[in-house]
C-alpha cells in the first residue's frame, strides 16, 4: 500500500469513527468494523495498530475541535471496540489460515504417501523379483518357503522343493554367445511358469530355478512337478535362429513342515541336484538323508586334512616294481595312509578323491612328494643299487605352476637323484587342452626324472598322443591283468595286453603291470614281454624300512 492509499485509508475510518463518536446513540459497531478493516487491510503487526489508534486519536480530537475531556469516556471505549474487532479479525483470520494451512499439508501428505507406496511398490517388486526373467527372486522365494515353514496353511503340513539346473549351459553361453544364453533362459523361465501353474518358480540367478510345492501331498506330488519341469525344460525352441534342445537336473527334498529350517532345507535340495548332475544329468533325484550323512563324514574328513598333516597322522607304505626279467626290485610305488586317531588307518581310496575335488590334495601331494624323497634317499645308503621311488601326482598338483621349482627343491634338498624319482600321472592330467603341464613334465623329464602314466587302459587308452609327451613308462591298469586269470576271457585280454606292449615298445616306453596277484599272471605277462610287475604276488605295500630291509 502506498503512503498515499493508506493516509486515504485512515481518513476514512477517522471519519466512520469521528461520526461514531458524535452518533447518538453512542454505537461500537464502528469501533469493532475499523478494527476488522484495518485486519483485512494487512495493517496487522502490533506496532501498526498502536499506530494507527495514535493517529486517529490525535487527529479525531483535533479535527473535530473537540474538548479532549467532554469526549474522553466515548473515545477510550471507542478505541476499545477499534482494538477488539482487531483482535477479533487477526484471530479469525489466523485460524482461517490455520485450517488451510492444515488442508493443504494433509493433502501433500496424502500425495507423499501415494507416491511413496507406488515407489515402494516398484522397489519392491524389484528387490523381490529377476530383472531378466521377470520370476520372483531368492529373496522372494526365502520369504515364501519361510511363511510356508512357519505358517502352515490348513492341510499343508508338508512341504517340497525342486532345485532345477539346465545342464551344460555353459555351452550354450560359450558357443553361443550370452544373447541366446539370456534369451534362453527367459524361455525357459516362460514355460516353467506355465508348465507349474499354482506353484512358485523363481530364479535362484544363472541357470539355477526353483519351485516351491506348498501342500505337498507326499514325494510322488512333487516327483510330478518335477517331471512337468523336466518336461517343459526340454521342449525344443528357437533361439535367435538356433535350434535349442537342452535338458536339466533336479534335485527334489519333500519333507514335513514341522521341524523343518528353510536353509537346511536348500541346502539338502542344492546336494541332491549334485547328484542329479554327477549321476549324468537329465533327470531328477530325491534327497536321500543316509547318503548326505555319508558324503558329510567324508567331507569332513577331508576338511581335517590339514590340521592331519600338521600332526603327522599321514606315512607311506612303498610297493615294489619288479623287473619280469630278472626279478630284481626297480622302484617302489608310495602310497599314501592316515593314521587317524579315531577312524584307525585309512586307505587313500577314503580320502584322495575329496581332497582332489577341494583341492587339498596340492598340501597333501607335496608333503608326499618331500617324505618319499626324503626316505628314498636313505635307501642308497651303503652302495647298492636302491630303486626309485615312484609317486601319484593328482591333476591340481600337475597343473599348478611351480611344480618344477619343487621337484628341483626337493631333489636339491634331500639329495635324492632325478632318476631315483618317477612321478605317476594319469591319462586324463596330460588329456587337457593346456600346455604349461606338458612344458613342466618336460622340463623335469629333462632333469632326468622318469614320468609314467599311470591307470593306462582305464580311461582314453590312446598312444598316439603319448608320442609327443615326455613319458618314459605306462602302468597298464590291474584290469587288464585280472583278466589274465581266467582262460576264457584270458585270451582276448592277453592279446590286448600283448599288443599294447609291442605298441609301447615302438614308442620307447617301458610297461609295468599292476595288480599282479598270481604265479600264473606272472608268467603270461613275462612271456609277452611286459618290463615289469606290482601287485600282491611281488609283495604288498609296506613301510620304508621293510623296503630297506629288502634292498639290503
Ligand atoms: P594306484 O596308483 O593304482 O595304486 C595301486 C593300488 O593298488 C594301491 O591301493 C595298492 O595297494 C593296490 N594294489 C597293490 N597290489 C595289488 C594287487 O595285487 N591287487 C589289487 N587288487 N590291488 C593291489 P591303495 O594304496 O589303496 O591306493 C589306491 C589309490 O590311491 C592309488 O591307486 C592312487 O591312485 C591313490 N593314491 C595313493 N597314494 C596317493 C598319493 O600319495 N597321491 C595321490 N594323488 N594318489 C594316491
Ligand atoms: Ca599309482
Ligand atoms: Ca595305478
Amino acid at each position: 500500500m502506498t503512503q498515499a492509499q493508506l493516509e486515504a485509508l485512515l481518513h476514512r475510518f477517522t471519519g466512520q469513527l469521528a461520526g461514531a463518536l458524535l452518533a447518538e446513540p453512542f454505537d461500537l459497531r464502528a469501533g469493532y468494523r475499523v478494527g476488522a478493516e484495518l485486519v483485512a487491510a494487512h495493517i496487522a503487526s502490533a506496532e501498526g495498530l498502536g499506530r494507527t489508534v495514535e493517529v486517529i486519536q490525535l487527529r479525531l480530537v483535533r479535527d473535530l475541535g473537540l474538548v479532549a475531556e467532554d469526549v474522553e469516556d466515548r473515545m477510550a471505549r471507542l478505541l476499545a471496540a477499534v482494538a477488539t474487532g482487531y483482535a477479533r479479525a487477526l484471530r479469525d483470520r489466523t485460524l482461517d489460515e490455520q485450517e488451510s494451512i492444515r488442508r493443504a499439508a494433509m493433502m501433500a501428505r496424502t500425495q507423499a504417501e501415494r507416491a511413496l507406496r507406488a515407489s515402494e511398490a516398484r522397489f519392491r517388486h524389484q528387490a523381490t523379483h529377476d530383472p531378466l526373467t521377470g520370476l520372483p527372486n531368492r529373496t522372494l522365494f526365502t520369504e515364501r518357503l519361510t511363511a510356508a515353514l512357519n505358517e502352515p496353511g490348513r492341510g499343508a503340513q508338508r512341504v517340497g522343493v525342486c532345485f532345477l539346473d539346465l545342464d551344460r549351459f555353459k555351452v550354450v553361453n560359450d558357443t553361443l554367445g550370452h544373447q541366446v544364453g539370456d534369451r534362453l533362459l527367459i524361455l525357459v523361465a516362460e514355460e516353467l511358469r506355465q508348465a507349474l501353474g499354482e506353484h512358485l518358480v523363481a530364479r535362484l540367478g544363472g541357470d539355477e530355478f526353483v519351485v516351491l510345492v506348498e501342500g505337498s501331498g507326499g514325494t510322488d506330488d512333487v516327483v510330478k512337478v518335477a517331471e512337468a519341469a523336466l518336461a517343459a525344460v526340454r521342449t525344443p525352441r528357437s533361439v535367435d535362429g538356433h535350434e535349442l534342445q537342452v535338458s536339466a537336473s533336479v534335485g527334489i527334498v519333500e519333507r514335513q513342515v514341522a521341524g523343518a529350517d528353510p536353509s537346511d532345507l536348500m541346502r539338502a535340495a542344492d546336494s541332491t541336484l549334485h547328484w542329479a548332475k554327477s549321476a549324468g544329468g537329465a533327470r531328477w533325484t530325491l534327497y536321500d538323508a543316509e547318503r548326505n550323512r555319508r558324503e558329510l563324514a567324508r567331507y569332513a574328513l577331508s576338511a581335517a586334512i590339514p590340521a592331519a598333516l600338521d600332526r603327522g597322522e599321514f606315512y607311506l607304505d612303498y610297493q615294489p616294481l619288479t623287473s619280469l626279467r630278472d626279478g630284481r626290485m626297480l622302484g617302489v610305488e608310495a602310497l599314501v595312509r592316515w593314521r587317524h586317531p579315531e577312524l584307525g588307518v585309512l586307505r587313500p581310496d577314503s580320502f584322495i578323491g575329496l581332497a582332489e575335488e577341494t583341492g587339498l590334495i596340492v598340501q597333501l601331494g607335496g608333503w608326499v612328494l618331500a617324505e618319499a624323497c626324503r626316505e628314498a634317499e636313505a635307501w642308497s645308503a651303503g652302495g647298492v643299487q636302491a630303486p626309485f621311488v615312484s609317486v601319484n601326482l593328482a591333476v591340481r598338483q600337475v597343473h599348478r605352476p611351480g611344480l618344477v621349482q619343487e621337484v628341483r627343491a626337493l631333489l636339491r634338498q634331500t639329495g635324492l637323484p632325478p632318476e631315483r624319482l618317477q612321478l605317476e600321472i594319469t591319462e586324463s592330467t596330460m588329456m587337457s587342452t593346456a600346455e604349461e603341464p606338458v612344458r613342466a613334465l618336460r622340463v623335469l623329464a629333462d632333469l632326468g626324472v622318469r614320468i609314467a602314466i599311470d591307470d593306462f587302459g582305464t580311461g582314453y587308452s590312446n598312444l598316439a598322443y603319448l608320442r609327443d609327451l615326455p613319458v618314459t613308462e605306462l602302468k597298464v591298469a590291474g584290469e587288464f591283468v585280472a583278466g589274465l586269470r581266467s582262460p576264457a576271457v584270458g585270451r582276448t585280454d592277453e592279446r590286448i595286453l600283448a599288443s599294447l606292449v609291442s605298441l609301447a615298445h615302438a614308442l620307447d616306453l617301458t610297461v609295468t603291470a599292476e595288480g599282479v596277484e598270481t604265479a600264473g599272471q606272472a608268467e603270461r605277462l613275462r612271456a609277452i614281454g611286459c618290463d615289469a610287475a606290482q601287485g600282491w604276488h611281488f609283495g604288498p605295500p609296506a613301510p620304508a624300512d621293510r623296503i630297506l630291509a629288502r634292498i639290503r
